[in-house]
């Protein structure tokens, strides 16, 4: 079974204040999109990558490839205006015959292989795709213009994180949607997902202090 993983990095990341996309900000020595694609590569559990890069940033990520001896990385492509249309755009290069799909957030880059084991269970148990998550351990308002519109069962909510992984056919079915994460073009098709423990350390870098945050914990 060829697992195939999707690393989305072409996020503008303008909360970061800085003028290269996220992908290129410095983490430690080499833009952040060194970690995430080093920790793919070496990963027993994915056969090749295709990386979705800012618009205008693939020669700078296929030289980082090389750079790091990343020989899984098959295609770099350009991402477009959405994550969707990014993951559409990196779907086209991964060959008809891998099994199962992973996609990944470059802004996630302490990515955890135990999470990649976690989330490729379920699809041999009739699951479409698996979902790394967190509980919520705070109150969840729904707010309109600085007013409190509802207040959420926290009973039941989760927070969501990548890696996700599914079945190739599933996710190609319902790649042309939108949606913030993949799972949720899957959910809308019909598909079953599976909510597997998520991990702290794959905090997504929105801001300069998440970016030192996780400098710190590397
Ligand atoms: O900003 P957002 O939370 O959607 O970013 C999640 C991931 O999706 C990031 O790694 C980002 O680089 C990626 N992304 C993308 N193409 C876009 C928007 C975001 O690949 N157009």
């Amino acid at each position: 079974m060829s697992v195939w993983a999707v690393l989305a990095a072409a996020g503008r990341g303008e909360r970061l204040g800085d003028e290269r996309p996220k992908a290129f900000a410095r983490l430690g020595d080499l833009p952040l999109l060194a970690e995430p694609l080093r920790r793919l590569d070496e990963s027993e559990w994915i056969d090749g990558i295709v990386v979705a890069a800012p618009p205008g940033w693939e020669e700078p990520s296929i030289v980082l490839a090389e750079e790091l001896g990343a020989g899984k990385v098959s295609a770099v492509v350009a991402g477009g205006e959405t994550r969707a249309a990014s993951v559409r755009a990196a779907l086209a290069e991964i060959p008809d015959d891998a099994a199962v799909i992973v996609v990944h957030d470059a802004a996630r880059p302490i990515l955890v292989d135990e999470v990649l084991a976690r989330v490729l269970a379920p699809l041999s148990e009739g699951y479409d795709g698996a979902v790394p998550a967190l509980p919520v351990s705070d109150t969840v308002k729904r707010v309109r213009g600085g007013d409190v519109v509802e207040t959420l069962d926290r009973e039941g909510l989760v927070a969501v994180q990548t890696p996700q992984a599914f079945l190739a056919d599933a996710l190609r079915r319902a790649a042309d949607g939108e949606g913030t994460d993949c799972a949720s073009l899957v959910e809308a098709r019909g598909g079953r997902i599976r909510v597997v423990d998520g991990d702290p350390r794959l905090l997504k870098v929105t801001s300069a202090e998440d970016l030192e945050l996780v400098s710190q914990w590397l």
